[in-house]
């Protein structure tokens, strides 16, 4: 087994059957195991940043569904830092098992298969770097960080919207790649192919010879083209490969500035929710994704996803 990668509030929803779909789906429910780190850092922002957590956590119950009759508890364990020297305003980072195959990540297998993974990991991580000026509850100053948009940006990484394919253009890990990766097309110098090939039984069986030229190929950046996205789009979705490899950033964020999946942030209030697009992406990663709540309130140690921003001076 291979691990990808690398107090407590939990809070639950109702059991929902979506019998008008046809679909019978329980509710996610998710447990934030806080470390000493992370009380230490928040300092007297913890209550405010364990409620936007909450917040977040809800936000994504109202939204995705079990992939079966029965709830399911994300386990993610949070710490955080504060460290004024970085430029990570936070990361996040799931485990998976080290099978050959695009493999589900703890998260995947928990929600949609009812898959509870046996080891001592929890099904995803995340840091927080509390240096940053942040704005929690949903008010955010143009001098401030919107804390609520980056961790439902941190949350889309613990739910699988991560490679884990490296400068290389392969995985570190032979023929074992995430889940998201089997969509992940690339340049091959005159045409978008697979990045990842293989077999009839979709085992990885290596990628094509010039991938680690298609991961740094910002003219012909890679795709990212499930089904779900291309219908989205009419077209695969530009993934984030600038011409040098940014370990953590590339591949495992899109190209399009601004909104959730984005790399990196600037300051001030964002628009709090996954998008259409970042719905299909949810939905090509094997989630139960139903349609948002008007006023109703009601988911790997070998990657750290960074997300940057740039400081005020
Ligand atoms: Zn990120």
């Amino acid at each position: 087994m291979r691990f990808k990668l690398r107090l407590a509030v939990c809070f639950s929803m109702i059991g929902l059957t979506l019998t008008g779909q046809g679909i019978h789906a329980g509710d996610i429910s998710f447990w934030f195991n806080y470390d000493d780190s992370f009380t230490t850092s928040a300092g007297s922002n913890l209550t405010a940043a364990q409620s936007d957590f909450a917040f977040v956590g809800t936000y994504i119950s109202s939204l995705v569904k079990t992939g079966f009759t029965g709830n399911a508890v994300v386990q993610i364990n949070v710490s955080g830092s504060n460290d004024s020297s970085s430029g990570v305003l936070a990361s996040a980072g799931g485990y998976a098992n080290g099978n050959d195959g695009f493999e589900k990540s703890f998260t995947q297998l928990l929600v949609q298969d009812n898959i509870k993974n046996t080891s001592s990991y929890p099904e995803a991580f995340s840091n927080i770097n509390f240096d940053w000026n942040w704005g929690y509850g949903g008010s955010t100053t143009s001098t401030e960080i919107d804390f609520r948009f980056v961790l439902l940006h941190e949350m889309f990484h613990a739910f699988g919207f991560e490679s884990v394919i490296d400068a290389s253009g392969a995985s570190p890990y032979g023929n074992s790649y995430n889940d998201f990766d089997q969509y992940v097309k690339g340049w091959d110098g005159s045409k978008y192919v697979n990045l990842v090939d293989r077999d009839s039984s979709n085992i990885p069986t290596g990628v094509i010879a010039n991938a680690a030229n298609a991961v740094v190929d910002s003219t012909h950046p890679l795709l990212f083209d499930g089904p779900n996205v291309r219908a989205y789009l009419n077209a695969g979705a530009e993934l984030y490969t600038p011409s040098a490899f940014e370990a953590g950033a590339s591949i495992s964020h899109y190209n399009y500035p601004g909104q959730l999946a984005y790399f990196q942030f600037g300051y001030g209030s964002k628009n709090f929710g996954f998008s259409g697009l970042d719905q299909a992406f949810l939905k090509d990663l094997g989630y139960t994704v139903v349609p948002e709540p008007g006023t109703c309130v009601l988911s790997v140690a070998s990657l750290i996803i960074l997300v940057g921003a740039r400081r005020k001076s």
